[in-house]
């Protein structure tokens, strides 16, 4: 890997550092979602780095792929299980990683047994050595704990600009045939008390752009127009709404021009993924550098 390059990694992974440590901070009882949310996505900026996506924060049942509403009004309960989800990118290479909180304790169990097995997945991400360890690991300790891995997220790989590149990493035994390569990978386990699938919601949040055609809509066309400034990332609806406010265009425009656009297939939609009512997922994650002398854990 180009020195270069791996420079930009780890000046990503100091910056999530402290964003993750700053959203730990914050992560208090009674604490508004959307205030916390955007503090951090602003430290990132701050500390001259930018956000691979949308801080994900999703609670309790919910897996992944949740930030706050642009007008969101939910605090942070202390029975709350919350998984911060936080991406880095330093001109476009990326650090990735998940830290799960809960402030009564009651889930603890189930973040040390996460966490366990996060370990011990990272214990065996080798050069040359196959995907499928990582996975059987993940699996192997979870169950042993009494939990479930959620078998349809997985890790990846790290691209330039993209988050979910070669290879994929399944959180469980015989999901890989592929060995690891040199690169960045980001592993993340989740442990459920359900049956550890996760299904897509209404809720959409999170977008990136598609194609930048197709729209007749004047506004849907300026939300095109507005979006451009994401690139080819993911995106928060309250980060464009920020933008439509100061163009002063009328949030029920932004409301009906967003609808057009995910009809035209122009928006590509993340929507928030959830495990059945009344299970809880924990989520934890950490980006690695693959070099053939040696394995590089980014953010510790
Ligand atoms: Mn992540
Ligand atoms: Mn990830």
């Amino acid at each position: 890997m180009e020195t270069k390059v791996l420079n930009n990694y780890k000046k990503a992974a100091t910056v999530w550092k402290s964003a993750i440590n700053m959203a730990e901070k914050k992560a208090k009882e009674g604490v508004l979602l959307l205030e916390l949310a955007e503090q951090v996505e602003k430290l990132i900026v701050e500390e001259g780095a930018a956000c691979a996506f949308p801080i994900n924060l999703s609670l309790n049942e919910e897996a992944a792929h949740f930030t706050p509403k642009w007008n969101d009004t939910t605090v942070l309960k202390k029975t709350d299980l919350l998984k911060i989800d936080i991406g880095v990118h330093v001109e476009g290479y990326i650090c990735d990683g998940a830290v799960s909180v809960n402030l009564d304790n009651a889930h603890a169990k189930q973040i040390e047994a996460n966490e366990l097995a996060l370990a011990n997945a990272i214990s065996v991400a080798e050069f040359g050595k196959p995907v499928e360890r990582m996975g059987a690991e993940i699996e192997r300790t979870l169950k042993e704990k009494g939990f479930n891995p959620v078998y349809n997220l997985g890790g990846h790989g790290l691209g330039e600009y993209d988050i979910h590149s070669s290879p994929s990493i399944p959180n469980h035994a015989r999901g890989s045939s592929q060995n690891l390569e040199e690169g960045a990978i980001a592993i993340e386990p989740f442990a459920s008390t359900g049956r550890g699938n996760v299904m897509e919601s209404q809720q959409v949040e999170i977008f990136s752009i598609e194609k930048k055609f197709g729209v007749r809509n004047p506004f849907a066309r300026k939300l095109i127009e507005l979006a451009g400034d994401f690139g080819e990332l993911p995106f928060a609806e309250r980060w464009l709404r920020k933008k439509t406010a100061a163009a002063k265009i009328e949030d029920y425009q932004v409301t009906v021009g967003l609808k057009e656009l995910m009809k035209a297939g122009c928006f590509h939609t993340y929507p928030g993924l959830r495990e059945s009512a009344r299970s809880t997922v924990t989520q934890v994650e950490k980006s690695l550098i693959v070099l053939e002398e040696k394995t590089i854990v980014l953010g510790e």
